[in-house]
């Protein structure tokens, strides 16, 4: 097996060559050019069930506008923020696990786990969460 630091190099030199041809796979999704089961949207951001869930219940609140992570310049994002918390809130609570609790998780780069880079907030639950998170 190649070493952890070569395979993350490939790895987001893959992501990044694929944005560049492909266009944001969740632009797409907020453009609905790409498929996705969609469970909310509205003039500024679009709920939708994660591809690959880690959790019985696995989605994604994405901003409609593309940016690219936390680390973004966010001075005028800060009703955005919290709309997206918002909404992540009200469809967990839609889907029952409010009472039993739900993790809120946003990657941002490399070392956090981050593939897609368009902000986007998991919201996991419907299982125990461990803490601290791997
Ligand atoms: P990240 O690792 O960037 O924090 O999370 C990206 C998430 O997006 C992953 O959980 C992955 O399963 C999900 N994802 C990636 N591509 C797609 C897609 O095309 N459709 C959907 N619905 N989810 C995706
Ligand atoms: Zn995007």
């Amino acid at each position: 097996m190649l070493p952890f630091a070569v395979r993350k190099f490939l790895y987001y030199g893959y992501q990044r060559v694929r944005t560049r041809m492909l266009g944001c796979v969740f632009c797409r999704i907020a453009a609905r050019e790409a498929n996705a089961t969609i469970l909310y949207e509205d003039d500024h951001c679009v709920a939708f069930e994660d591809a690959h869930p880690q959790a019985p219940v696995h989605f994604l609140v994405i901003p409609r506008k593309h940016i690219i992570s936390l680390n973004a310049e966010l001075a005028d994002e800060e009703p955005l923020l919290g709309h997206l918390l918002q909404v992540a809130a009200r469809i967990a609570k839609e889907k029952g696990i409010d009472r039993t609790g739900f993790r809120a998780v946003i990657n941002t780069n490399a070392e956090a786990g981050q593939t897609v880079f368009h902000l986007h907030v998991h919201i996991l639950g419907g299982r125990i969460m461990r803490w601290p998170p791997g």
